[in-house]
């Protein structure tokens, strides 16, 4: 396709979305994340209800190479954008940017999979790493395409239409990316020289955090982003709360310097959960919910919001559901009900044996929940002015 041709697409389509939000204030999830961040309650429940990929019905199949022009990959997303409410899940006028948790493999040097979700193929040894030292943050792998992916979308996008930051993971989630399995055992066998590689990581990701940032501009930026940094924590599940204490606190704790605020991707981890909510003063969100088949647990809800109580802190609730359906809805009115007294929190629910054939129970199960929300918590939500 031609580019002025691209483009008039894109106009087109930027139209259909600001008409789709207007009609959907109750699926927007940037208007929620609003009431998230003030503490405030919130008149819809914004919650996500959603099956995971159903290869019996041919889903899954691998994505092609985004970058191939960043105007028709801008159209692509922007295709996208609004999908969610064909099962009544959140929407918002927020475009991704980046490829996903593998988003900085390639600027080590590694190889990665694109029908994999872009996971690297290969791996350095330590000594490698250390000899290839830090990568340029701004013209390493893949970083100038992203820049040119964010350019285009400032260009051809208005500015109510945010810009999310790629996935850069975190200290310790992109060392595991780079070194593989010798980034648990490395720390006892080379504890100087894993010290020196993980400090070069952590450089680098503080660089091209703020590069982002400066790419996409405070201006377009989501809700919160401009005074918080997100770190990944999933490879923390595979150690103990010790290893992370000694090995790897000390570097998201030098990441966390550098914002106002730290974001908490626990992946439902116990004890990362634990261990982030006592290392940081500055923590403004963390995670919990049952996850059936997580390497170190998972951490139950009642719990998080008992231990985060007096402290403002966003909790992402993200759970597993049941595959029947009333057990299922029983389960979220529970975790519904607790958003009477908390105004902090967000709801992502996933019925891994649901399949596409279920789509229309789930949307039946959506609007249930939509109901329960507009009868028993917005009204006896303590502290708004509804
Ligand atoms: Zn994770």
């Amino acid at each position: 396709m031609d580019r002025a041709f691209v483009k008039e697409k894109i106009a087109e389509r930027i139209a259909e979305i600001d008409q789709e939000l207007k009609i959907h204030p109750e699926r927007r999830s940037d208007l929620a994340w609003q009431k998230i961040w003030q503490n405030q309650p919130r008149q819809y429940p914004v919650l996500s209800l959603n099956r995971i990929t159903d290869i019996s019905a041919g889903e899954g199949k691998s994505a092609p190479h985004p970058f191939s022009s960043p105007e028709e990959h801008l159209l692509t997303k922007l295709d996208d954008l609004t999908r969610p409410l064909a099962l009544l899940n959140p929407i918002a006028p927020i475009l991704p940017t980046g490829l996903g948790p593998g988003t900085l493999a390639t600027c080590f040097g590694l190889t990665v999979q694109a029908e994999a979700g872009y996971v690297p193929a290969t791996s350095l040894s330590l000594a490698q790493a250390l000899k290839q030292g830090m990568p340029d943050p701004e013209k390493s792998g893949w970083l100038p395409l992203i820049k040119q992916e964010i350019l285009v979308a400032r260009e051809l996008t208005p500015s109510w239409m945010k810009i999310a930051l790629p996935d850069t993971q975190g200290p310790f989630n992109l060392a595991h990316l780079i070194l593989g399995n010798e980034s648990f055992t490395a720390p006892f066998t080379q504890p100087e020289k894993f010290f020196s590689y993980l400090e070069i990581v952590t450089e680098f990701f503080v660089e091209v955090n703020k590069k982002f940032r400066e790419w996409i501009t405070a201006e377009r930026l989501p809700e919160g982003k401009v005074d918080s940094v997100s770190i990944a924590e999933c490879s923390v599940n595979l150690v103990s709360a010790d290893f992370y204490r000694r090995f790897i606190l000390p570097f998201d704790l030098r990441v966390a310097k550098n914002w106002k605020y730290v974001d908490i991707h626990t992946c439902s981890g116990p004890h990362v959960f634990q261990v982030t909510l006592d290392s940081f003063p500055n923590l403004v969100a963390t995670e919990a919910g049952f996850i059936e088949k997580a390497c170190a647990g998972w951490t139950p809800v009642e719990l998080a919001v008992r231990l985060i109580q007096g402290r403002q802190i966003i909790l992402r609730i993200g759970e597993e559901l049941p595959a029947d359906f009333n057990q299922a809805e029983e389960y979220v009115k529970k975790r519904l009900l607790l958003a009477r007294n908390n105004h902090q929190l967000s709801f992502s629910f996933t019925g891994m044996y649901w399949k596409k054939t279920d789509e229309p129970a789930i949307r039946k199960l959506h609007r249930r929940l939509d109901d329960f929300w507009a009868k028993e918590v917005w009204p006896l939500a303590c502290g708004g002015k509804n």
